[in-house]
């Protein structure tokens, strides 16, 4: 089995709550959200970094993300995101798969980004994620691979 979380995550042999997916790009919920509705938008192959994509990986990755930066916007209680992208060992050792982060912000969170936050419970996971899939259908229903 491939050390890698989101390797084993887009091969389906680790637990994910998924809200978009497609064959180049990946949304899911973070395990440990700093806010509800904490995404981590991933490329399904394993890449260090993000100068590694295919232009053509690159515009998608980012069209992807902000189509899941809207669907949070629109979603859970924000006023606005934190986006934050690790890649390689210097930005995070544990997880060499680049990774972008989109954290819904509240003027008066505290959410502290060099923390790592609790573990989510699954329900809350399950509930989020399933708003989510529904108000992505509904924003790009004629580019949904889950349709
Ligand atoms: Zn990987």
């Amino acid at each position: 089995m491939d050390a890698c979380i989101f390797c084993q995550i887009v091969s389906g042999d680790a637990p994910a709550n998924i809200v978009y997916a497609d064959n180049e790009v990946m949304g899911l919920l973070a395990l440990h959200p700093a806010n509800p509705g904490h995404l981590l938008v991933i490329p399904t192959a394993h890449t260090v970094a993000i100068c590694d994509f295919p232009e053509v990986v690159a515009t998608h990755f980012f069209t992807i993300s902000m189509r899941l930066e809207r669907t949070l916007r629109a979603t859970v209680p924000n006023n606005g995101c934190t986006l934050l992208m690790h890649e390689g060992a210097v930005s995070h050792p544990a997880n060499l798969h680049v990774h972008l982060h989109i954290i819904p912000r509240q003027n008066d969170d505290r959410v502290q980004l060099d923390r790592r936050a609790p573990e989510a419970r699954r329900e809350e996971l399950d509930r989020i994620g399933q708003h989510l899939r529904t108000v992505y259908r509904t924003q790009w229903k004629d580019d949904d691979p889950f349709a």
